[in-house]
């Protein structure tokens, strides 16, 4: 092996015109020579018991120049997380705790907090559960419907970095989806209220530039791993509610709430069937239905299609019946001219029955005046609301809500 290393020695020293001799190990750095760590990243997050999640950490010189000196981690409290000599910690219990890399002199920190989420098979009907610092909140339900609410939050932590591509919005207004959270709520509250009964809810209460929950992760959370979690957290919850009401109905709806600021002011139905399909006239072409988020229910009920998305008895068709303007309808088949028209989003696509499951899903956009915009109108619309989902449900699942 001596003679080896010497013949290497060798052949570097002819090749690279560099000194082996001077340095027995090399490539490495004097210890003393460190001026500083850095260590990435400064904060991380390990969402359950026994996963792990990588640091790294460079020493450099007084130049800012990237040394070779061995890395010392350890933690400041080893119940929480364990590391191993490559940065790499392993989650033990919740809790929060600090990472030291050590070079030479020198250390860096960083923070690590493990999140345990609670068990996905004990959520109560009733109770309010909520995601790590609360940014997501569920509460459980008894009905066969679900509805979420993503673009209704305020809440605007240092922790996540604002997203800079796709819809922004602002941290000090929910823009055109101002009060969809409350709106939620009180459809929640009227329907306890009236039948004794409540729909599944679950709310983003992070403001947009932090997490936009109705995009696919990518956009989403734009790479930052807090804002991630939270994205995991908010559609897991919709696929607890989802699965609690298959098992106990074999059937449900799901309805995204949003707000619109549109200028014709009706309820925008999204069923993933953009205005050009609206404007075909035979709407129960195979492919309309296969492409709709109402899909298991326009194949399973006999109905035509076209009356399911805006016959007198579609969601569409109750709403008018009762005063409220809504596209697709019979009396508003669908939006003509350039009229805006939101079809439906990623989470109609992923929660309702387009790509299989008992689930259907619909997009609700509300306009603001006189529906959204002060509390008195929020109930006036969501006793409104039960009464067209009530029929809805009858009609089309054939499923009454029973009496309280
Ligand atoms: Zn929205």
């Amino acid at each position: 092996m001596t003679s080896h290393k010497i013949n290497l020695c060798w052949i570097l020293t002819v090749l690279m015109l560099s000194s082996c001799g001077k340095d027995p190990d090399l490539g490495t750095s004097p210890s003393s020579s460190v001026y500083d760590v850095r260590i990435s990243p400064l904060t991380n997050l390990i969402v359950g018991i026994g996963n792990t999640i990588s640091f790294s950490a460079t020493p450099v010189d007084s130049s800012n120049q990237p040394l070779t000196v061995g890395i010392e981690w350890t933690v400041l409290n080893p119940t929480i997380v364990t590391i191993d000599g490559n940065g790499v910690a392993t989650s033990l219990k919740a809790g929060t705790t600090t990472v030291i890399a050590k070079a030479g002199n020198q250390e860096a920190t960083a923070v690590v907090e493990v999140w345990d989420a609670p068990p996905l098979d004990t959520y109560t009907s009733g109770e309010i559960y909520q995601g790590r610092n609360g940014y997501v909140e569920y509460i459980p339900g008894d009905l066969p419907l679900i509805l979420s609410a993503p673009h209704g939050g305020n809440i605007c932590p240092d922790e996540i970095v604002d997203r800079t591509y796709g819809s922004i919005g602002s941290c000090s207004s929910t823009g055109s989806d101002t009060n969809t959270d409350p709106l939620t709520r009180t459809v929640r509250n009227a329907f306890l209220q009236a039948t004794g009964r409540a729909p599944h809810i679950i709310i983003l209460k992070l403001a947009r530039p932090k997490l936009d929950a109705n995009r696919d992760v990518t956009e989403a959370a734009q790479g930052n791993l807090f804002a991630k979690n939270t994205w995991s957290e908010y559609h897991g919850f919709i696929d607890v509610a989802k699965d609690t009401i298959s098992k106990e109905f074999g059937f449900g709806l799901y309805m995204d709430m949003h707000g619109h600021g549109h200028s014709v002011p009706r309820i925008e139905l999204g069923y993933l069937l953009s205005k050009t399909d609206l404007q075909t006239i035979n709407l129960d072409l195979t492919y309309m239905i296969n492409k709709s988020s109402v899909k298991r229910l326009a194949s399973v009920s006999g109905i035509d299609f076209t009356d399911l998305i805006r016959g007198p008895q579609s969601i569409g068709g109750l709403l008018e019946q009762l005063g409220i303007r809504a596209v697709p309808s019979d009396p508003d088949p669908a939006p003509v001219g350039d009229e805006k028209f939101f079809s439906g989003g990623y989470s109609t696509r992923r929660h309702g029955s387009r790509d299989g499951g008992l689930i259907d899903g619909i997009q609700f956009e509300h306009h603001f005046t006189g529906l959204r915009d002060m509390p008195s109108n929020r109930l006036l619309y969501a006793n409104v609301l039960i009464q067209v989902l009530r029929t809805f449900l009858d009609v089309h699942y054939g499923w009454s809500i029973p009496a309280s």
